[in-house]
Formats: C-alpha cells, structure tokens, sequence
C-alpha cells in the first residue's frame, strides 16, 4: 500500500503517518517527489485493511493499493521518475548518459589512455572492471585492488566519476571507496545476499539484468536493493540469452519501454555484452535512445585486439567518437540531449 501525502503536507504530518505506520508492523519508505510525498508501506500484506483507516488521518490524499510485487520500484511510488546522482553525474533527467570504458582495467597506461578517450569524445562516467566474473577460471580474473586504485585515478585525472563491478559482499566497503558506483554483474542479478547488502551502501547501484531473467524478476532483484534503504538503484539491459547464436546475447529492447512504464527507476542499455559485436555496438546503442534509455554502457578500448577479455565487442576510440556524433542528433530527435 502506498499513502499519498497532500500537496502540502507538514514533515511533522508526514514523521506522523511514518509512525502510525511503523505500529502497523509495516515497514515505512518516505518516497520526496517533486510534486508530493509518497509513504511506501511495505510488509507482509495481512493488515491491509487497517492501513485504509490512515486515508482520514490530517495531511493524507488517499491510500491505495500496489499492484505490482515490487512496491518500491513501482512508477506508482514516483510517477515523474527517479534521478540519480553518482558522484555528481545525474542519470534519468533530460541527458542521455553515456558510460564507456575498458571490460577491464588491464594496465596504468591502458586505463588512461581509455579515460583520455572516452572524456574526449564526450562520456560522462568511466567504466573498467577491477574484479571480472569469467566463465573460466583460468581466464584473466581482473587486477583486483590494483586494478580499483587504477580506475580511480584515471577518472579522477580526467575528471569522470567511475563505476566498476562489486561480486564478494567482503569487497563493498573496498570497492565503494574507491568509485562514485556500483555495478552488479548479470551473473549476480539474483544474488540476493549480494543485493541485500548494497541496500546498505551510500553509493548509487548500477543493476545488470541477469542473461535468464524475466522483468517481474529484474525488478525484484532491484526491490532487494530498495527495501534495504539505497533508494538509487539504475536498471541496465544487457542482453539475454535466446535460440540465437550469431550474437552473443540478444539484446531485449522490448525491455527499456516496459521498464520505464512499470517503474520510476532510470533504465539504460548495454549494447556491447547485448550483441558481443563491435560493429553492432553503435546502431543498437542508437536503437536504445530511440527506445527511451536513459543512457548507455559502451566498452572501449585503446587497442581491442589486446584486450584481455571481450576484446571483439570493444570500440576502438575513433569508432567511439563516430558513435557520439550519431547519437546527438539521435537524442535530440527523441527530446533528450547529450
Ligand atoms: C561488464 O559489464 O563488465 C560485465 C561483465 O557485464 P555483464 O555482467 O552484463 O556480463
Ligand atoms: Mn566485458
């Protein structure tokens, strides 16, 4: 159930429903719209009944039902849409927001020269993974701390806040102070220990869809996140997997729609693990914008052919800087800008 506060309503009427709430053995969010405030009741629903008396109570609107399983990540919550901010980017506002970077951090020299070129053609976050989930255990597994303090560095000399890969609960404090977010893998979407223990964090959270999950399920993987108290949680499409194999993942468009129609979460696009395929990057990373993403993840490399992982979905800078002049014109066709 959610509790609509009036236009007008006091903070002291609001701390007031939050209380009343809280001795209905319901879990109370305070969700600060532009417009209203919203108190999210969340809770097993046996005393739904008793939250309806709260719509005579001073300073309430109405109190109605939410349908969906995911309370909090529901558009109901906030009908005009979330905007989050990391470290000082904001992301689901007019801009579209572009994160680009290395799979991985590889090297001091590597990650700078991809921070240079990402900030030259007009990015606005850095991505590299420190920590990398791979399918072999013999594969490259990413430089770690090292790789962390690397990122942070690049970012910080080229003056973009960064955002790289959390896969051990042991590791969140580590790895949230050293970026501006954190990213949760595909292969972690479901990790709810994980998730529950990002609720806790004051670092914005960037969720992956897992490659076998459905939305409903997407959205309660962000709910974990949410009930936990991190209210700044961004949903990314990365692709899932299908019949099809002449891409690496088929990247499930139908999803950005029905994302930002169910949910006030910001929802951006990962087109480089969606198709696995260079040359594929940019006319599905346009496709996205005009699908209403609200931003997108792009790995780019200096050298792909070097790269030790994912090196044939990787751009080369110039391919990146062609992606960025076409997305503009794309953007502002669709009422955003860049
Ligand atoms: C990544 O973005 O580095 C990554 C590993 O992606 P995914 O979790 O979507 O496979
Ligand atoms: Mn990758």
């Amino acid at each position: 159930m959610i509790v609509v506060m009036k236009a007008h309503a006091t903070e002291a009427e609001i701390q007031n429903i939050v209380r009343m709430v809280e001795e209905l053995e319901y879990r109370a969010h305070i969700i600060r719209g532009v417009e209203r405030t919203v108190v999210a009741c969340v809770g097993e629903e046996r005393g739904g009944h008793q939250l309806g008396h709260l719509e005579s109570v001073a300073g309430v609107e109405r109190v109605m039902p939410v349908l969906q399983p995911y309370k909090l990540a529901s558009r109901e919550v906030r009908p005009e849409g979330s905007r989050i901010r990391a470290g000082g980017v904001e992301i689901g506002g007019k801009r579209i927001t572009v994160i680009a970077g290395p799979c991985a951090v590889e090297s001091a020299d590597q990650i700078g020269l991809a921070a240079e070129a990402v900030r030259r053609a007009g990015a606005h976050m850095l991505r590299g993974g420190a920590f990398k989930p791979r399918t072999s255990p013999y594969s490259f597994q990413g430089m770690e701390d090292e790789g962390l303090k690397l990122l942070e560095a690049a970012g910080r000399k080229v003056g973009l806040p960064v955002v790289t890969e959390i896969m051990d609960p042991h590791d969140i404090e580590l790895v949230a102070e050293h970026c501006d977010m954190l990213q949760v893998g595909a292969r972690n979407a479901q990790n709810f220990s994980l998730l529950r223990r990002l609720g806790k964090v004051r670092k914005p959270i960037l969720l992956k869809r897992g490659m076998a999950t459905r939305l409903e399920e997407f959205l309660m993987a962000a709910e974990y996140i949410l009930s936990e108290g991190n209210p700044d949680v961004v949903l990314c499409e990365r692709g899932i997997r299908t019949f099809e194999t002449a891409t690496r993942n088929t990247l499930d468009l139908n999803a950005v729609p029905l994302l930002k129609a169910q949910s006030h979460l910001p929802v951006i696009v990962d087109p480089s693990h969606g198709t696995g395929i260079w040359s594929l990057v940019t006319p599905m990373a346009l496709a996205a914008v005009a699908a209403g993403a609200d931003g997108l993840l792009i790995e780019v490399h200096p050298s792909p052919e070097q790269a030790l992982s994912d090196g044939p979905q990787q751009l080369r800078p110039a391919t990146f800087v062609d992606l960025m002049a076409r997305l503009k014109p794309l953007a502002e066709a669709v009422g955003r800008t860049l």
